[in-house]
């Protein structure tokens, strides 16, 4: 038998991370703890804990170069009790099904927080988008979608675009299905241009969503937005939209980064020229002279009303938790704040609005998408945005109520919440056998 040479993609089962702060267990920590609460019996804990289905596919390619490299891919359904599968698709050389599944079951309860009729989805492929060309970057993609085309459709399971990912992607998917299904099937993917489908407000939802519930929990302090501080880490689709936002409401952006770095100013940055300049700079901060250069751990650990962390996960920790000085906490990203993390900056009294209600207004478009691409009836900028600050702004108060109730975390509400709807939902519907 020939050995298999050195650095060959041969299938290779991921393990999962020893690590207690990987994003799996944090996810899982905030599980039992909010099944503690609803008292959720052994069986329906096994259930909910489960994905449903986890596929692993080989997804051969032929490079530019005539060579064959074979990627490999994911797509986790964690439940589809509330309706079928909903999540992004993110490309990144360290993706693994650990996290896929991690993000799959955030997809569950992010549903059901601001209750869209989905289940909880998520999907990867390992590959290094940069060295990618864009032809290669298609072909991977299409090999993809063929290879879940069982799994994946308007009625079972929807991808979105996640890390990585874009509109020009979701095209393709939208187009790979739509020829193995003899027909355009719209409602396949969301997160697609405006021209074959897409939402008019679906790019910035995920930011918009986000200065909602934050301008609720300021509200909630007696805080003035007009008279607050804020600091956003990460400046991409979340990042700069949120910052953007929140600067046209009055807010001071004292401080914003990139993978470039962070830059500060004490007087408030220019975010619409930060913007420009990074639009011009291959969406890229480097070298922008508007702000004093400081680390990404400086800024996390500036004085400021909100903390916006929209770049990527486990960027506060047990480390430097005992170090953030933030009043709110409003996370973009999906679990940028470990578990461990959580009750040290719940001693400090930072209210922390989590991600599977922060972030929630990407897959609230999402569902708008999804309706409008059945309905083929397309809606104004102006409805979408409506009725996305008004489902986020229910959603706030709702999760508010069981805070109250229950005297627990913003997170904790949020997780008990979404969990109890989906047990319930769960014993109305019984177990098939
Ligand atoms: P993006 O790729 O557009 O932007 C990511 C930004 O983070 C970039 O500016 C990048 O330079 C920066 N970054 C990366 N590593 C960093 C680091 N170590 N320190 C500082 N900055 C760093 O991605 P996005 O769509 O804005 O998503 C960001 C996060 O939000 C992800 O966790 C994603 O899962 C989550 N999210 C996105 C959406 C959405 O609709 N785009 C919805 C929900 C959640």
């Amino acid at each position: 038998m020939t050995q298999p040479h050195l650095g060959s993609p041969y299938y290779k089962e991921p393990g999962p991370k020893l690590d207690a702060e990987s994003p799996f267990e944090s996810m899982m920590e905030r599980f039992r703890f909010a099944a503690d609460i609803l008292g959720l019996d052994e069986g329906m804990f096994q259930y909910l804990s489960s994905p449903a289905q986890q596929v692993i596919v080989s997804i051969p390619v032929v490079m530019d170069d005539g060579r064959i490299e074979v990627f490999e891919g994911y797509r986790v359904m964690h439940a589809n009790v509330l309706g079928p599968g909903k999540g992004g698709i993110r490309y990144a050389p360290d993706v693994n099904l650990d996290e896929v599944k991690a993000l799959a079951a955030w997809m569950t309860w992010k549903c059901a927080v601001v209750n869209v009729p989905f289940g909880g989805a998520k999907g990867g492929v390992r590959c290094d988008p940069k060295a990618l060309s864009q032809g290669e970057l298609e072909r991977i993609t299409r090999r993809y979608t063929s290879a879940l085309i069982d799994m994946i459709g308007p009625d079972t399971d929807i991808p979105a675009p996640d890390m990585n990912t874009n509109e020009q992607v979701m095209a393709w998917i939208m187009d790979t299905y739509s020829m193995h299904a003899r027909k355009t099937v719209t409602g396949v993917v969301t997160g697609k241009p405006i021209l074959i489908g897409g939402s008019k407000g679906r790019r910035e939802a995920t930011g918009r969503g986000l200065v909602t519930v934050t301008l609720a929990a300021l509200n909630k302090l007696g805080m003035m937005p007009n008279r607050t501080t804020t600091v956003v880490q990460g400046f991409g689709n979340v990042g700069s939209v949120s910052a953007l936002l929140m600067h046209e409401l009055g807010s001071k952006i004292i401080a914003v980064s990139d993978v470039s770095g962070a830059y500060y100013n004490a007087n408030g940055l220019d975010i619409p020229a930060m913007i420009e300049y990074s639009k011009a700079n291959k969406n890229s901060l480097e070298g922008y002279k508007g702000g004093d250069p400081i680390t990404n751990q400086e800024l996390l650990e500036l004085e400021c009303d909100v903390l916006i962390p929209a770049a990527k996960e486990d960027q506060i920790n047990k480390h430097n938790a005992p170090n953030i000085k933030a009043k709110i906490i409003a996370e973009g990203a999906n679990g940028p704040v470990t578990a461990n993390a959580d009750s040290i900056l719940d001693e400090k009294g930072i209210l922390i609005i989590p991600d599977i209600l922060a972030n929630a207004g990407g897959v609230t478009v999402s569902y708008f998408e999804w309706v409008q691409d059945r309905q083929g009836y397309f809606w104004t900028e102006e409805r979408v945005n409506r009725r996305l600050n008004r489902m986020m702004r229910d959603a706030f108060n709702l999760i508010y109520g069981v805070k109250e109730q229950h005297n627990i975390t913003l997170r904790q509400a949020a997780y008990v919440y979404s969990i109890k709807k989906v047990a319930d939902t769960l014993k109305l519907r019984g177990i098939y056998a």
